[in-house]
C-alpha cells in the first residue's frame, strides 16, 4: 500500500482533530525515523519530547520485552516489583517522597489538581468547595474539560463547556499579576517553567524564584507541571533547577515513557501524596508492570548515557548557530537546551513543509513559531546535518 493511500484511509476513519504533515513513518532508529518509500528524516521534533531517547533505543526496547514476557497489566489491587524499583528512582531523581503513577500527561495533571485540592481543605484549611488554583495564561497542560477549561485559547475550549470552576488565570512571567490573584482560597499555582506549546516562551530570569517566595509568603503550593521541560529537554534535569528553586510537586510524562509507551507520575512532597488514600483516585493502568519497567529504563538511560549533559551542550551550540544566521524572517530565537523556538514574523507551517521535503521533521507551534527539539541522544553531526537544512530553507 502506498503512502497517499494509507493516509487517505487514516484520514477517512480517523478524527481529524490534527492535520498530520503528508508523510507516513514506518520505523524509527535513534534521531531517525523512516518513511514508507524509505526516506530517512532526521526527526527535530520527538513528538513533543515524548522520544527525548530517540526511536527505539535498544536499551528500553530489551527492558520493554523482557517485563513483557513476565508480566504487563495488573492492576494496582495487588503488587509488583517494576513500580515500587521505579518510583523509588523517579524520588531520588526529583528529591521528593512519594509519587502517583498514571498514562497521559493529562491524568497527572487532573491529580495534581485533586491533590491540591485535598491538601488545601485538609492541610490549610479553605472552607468546602472554595479552593482555587491559579495558571497562567497561555498555559498548556492537556485536553481533558477540566484542564483544557483553564485554557486562554479559543481552538481548545469552544463548545466543550460548561467548564469546571475554580480556576483563576495571571499573566505568564508577570509575577505581580500572580500576587493579585492569589487569596486566601488559592491552594495552588499550577504552571509550566517554560511554556511549550505557548511557542517556546520563557520567562523573565528571576519570575520562578520570585513566584516561589511568593507562593512561601502565602501558604500556596507551587506545583511545576515538567511533562515537556523535564527529563532532560532544557539540559538540566528539571526546568526548575535553572532558578535554583524547589518547587512542592512536579508533574511528569511524555519522556517518562521512553519513546515507548504512555507514562506519567504526580510526584510530590510527603504531605501532599498523603493526601490520597484507597478509593480517592486511580487508573487501571496507571503503575503497571510494563509502564514501570519502560519507566525505570528511560531515567537510567538518561543518567547513565549522559544525555542531559548533551541536550545542555548540543542545545547551547543549536542556539549560537540559529542566532548568527541572519535572516529577516526571523524575529527571536528562543529556548533552553535542545528545546529552541524559533519564532518568524510569518506563518511557520510552509517551513515545516519544506524542511519534511529536506528530510527534516518538525512542525509549528503557535503559527509563527518553529519548533526545534531533536532527541537529546542527537551527535553533533547529526545536528549539523539538520541545521543545514534548516538554515537553507529559512534562507530561500
Ligand atoms: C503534552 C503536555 C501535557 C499533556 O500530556 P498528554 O500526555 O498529551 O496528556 C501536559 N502538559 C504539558 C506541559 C505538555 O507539554
Amino acid at each position: 500500500m502506498n503512502a497517499v493511500t494509507m493516509i487517505e484511509r487514516e484520514k477517512r476513519f480517523c478524527a481529524h482533530n490534527y492535520s498530520p504533515l503528508p508523510v507516513v513513518l514506518v520505523r524509527g532508529e535513534g534521531v531517525w525515523a523512516i518513511g514508507s518509500d524509505g526516506t530517512r528524516y532526521l526527526d527535530m521534533m520527538s513528538a513533543y519530547s515524548a522520544v527525548s531517547h530517540g526511536h527505539v533505543h535498544p536499551r528500553i526496547r530489551s527492558a520493554a520485552v523482557a517485563q513483557i514476557d513476565k508480566l504487563s497489566v495488573i492492576s494496582r489491587a495487588f503488587y509488583s516489583q517494576p513500580l515500587g524499583e521505579f518510583l523509588e528512582a523517579l524520588c531520588r531523581i526529583t528529591g521528593f517522597d512519594g509519587a502517583l503513577p498514571m498514562n497521559s500527561g493529562a491524568e497527572a495533571v487532573e491529580t495534581a489538581i485533586k491533590a491540591a485540592r485535598r491538601w488545601g481543605y485538609r492541610v490549610k484549611g479553605i472552607a468546602p468547595d472554595q479552593a482555587e488554583i491559579v495558571v497562567a495564561d497561555s498555559n498548556f497542560h492537556g485536553r481533558t474539560s477540566t484542564i483544557v477549561g483553564f485554557s486562554s485559547e479559543p481552538a481548545y475550549r469552544a463548545d466543550f463547556g460548561p467548564f469546571c470552576g475554580g480556576f483563576k488565570q495571571a499573566g505568564f512571567g508577570d509575577i505581580e499579576s500572580f500576587r493579585q490573584v492569589i487569596n486566601a482560597n488559592t491552594c495552588a499555582v499550577l504552571i509550566e517553567p517554560i511554556q511549550g506549546e505557548a511557542g517556546i516562551r520563557v520567562p523573565p530570569a528571576g519570575f520562578l524564584r520570585e513566584l516561589r517566595a511568593l507562593c512561601d509568603q502565602t501558604g500556596t503550593l507551587l506545583i511545576l507541571d515538567e511533562i515537556q521541560s523535564g527529563l532532560g529537554r532544557t539540559g538540566k534535569w528539571f526546568a526548575f533547577e535553572h532558578e535554583e528553586i524547589r518547587p512542592d510537586a512536579v508533574i511528569l510524562g511524555k519522556a517518562l515513557g521512553g519513546g515507548i509507551m504512555p507514562v506519567s507520575a504526580f510526584v510530590a512532597r510527603r504531605e501532599l501524596i498523603d493526601q490520597f488514600n484507597p478509593g480517592s483516585h486511580g487508573s487501571t493502568f496507571g503503575g503497571n508492570p510494563l509502564a514501570a519497567a519502560v519507566g525505570l529504563e528511560a531515567l537510567k538511560v538518561l543518567e547513565e548515557e549522559g544525555l542531559i549533559e548533551n541536550s545542555a551542550r548540543q542545545g547551547e551550540y543549536l542556539k549560537q548557530r540559529l542566532n548568527t544566521f541572519k535572516c529577516p524572517a526571523i524575529r527571536e530565537v528562543r529556548g533552553r537546551g535542545l528545546w529552541i523556538g524559533i519564532e518568524l514574523d510569518r506563518p511557520a507551517k510552509p517551513y515545516c513543509e519544506a524542511l519534511l521535503q529536506e528530510g527534516v521533521l518538525t512542525r509549528e507551534t503557535h503559527e509563527n513559531v518553529l519548533r526545534i527539539a531533536p532527541p537529546l541522544s542527537i551527535t553533533r553531526d547529526e545536528l549539523e546535518w539538520g541545521l543545514e537544512r534548516i538554515i537553507k530553507v529559512l534562507g530561500s
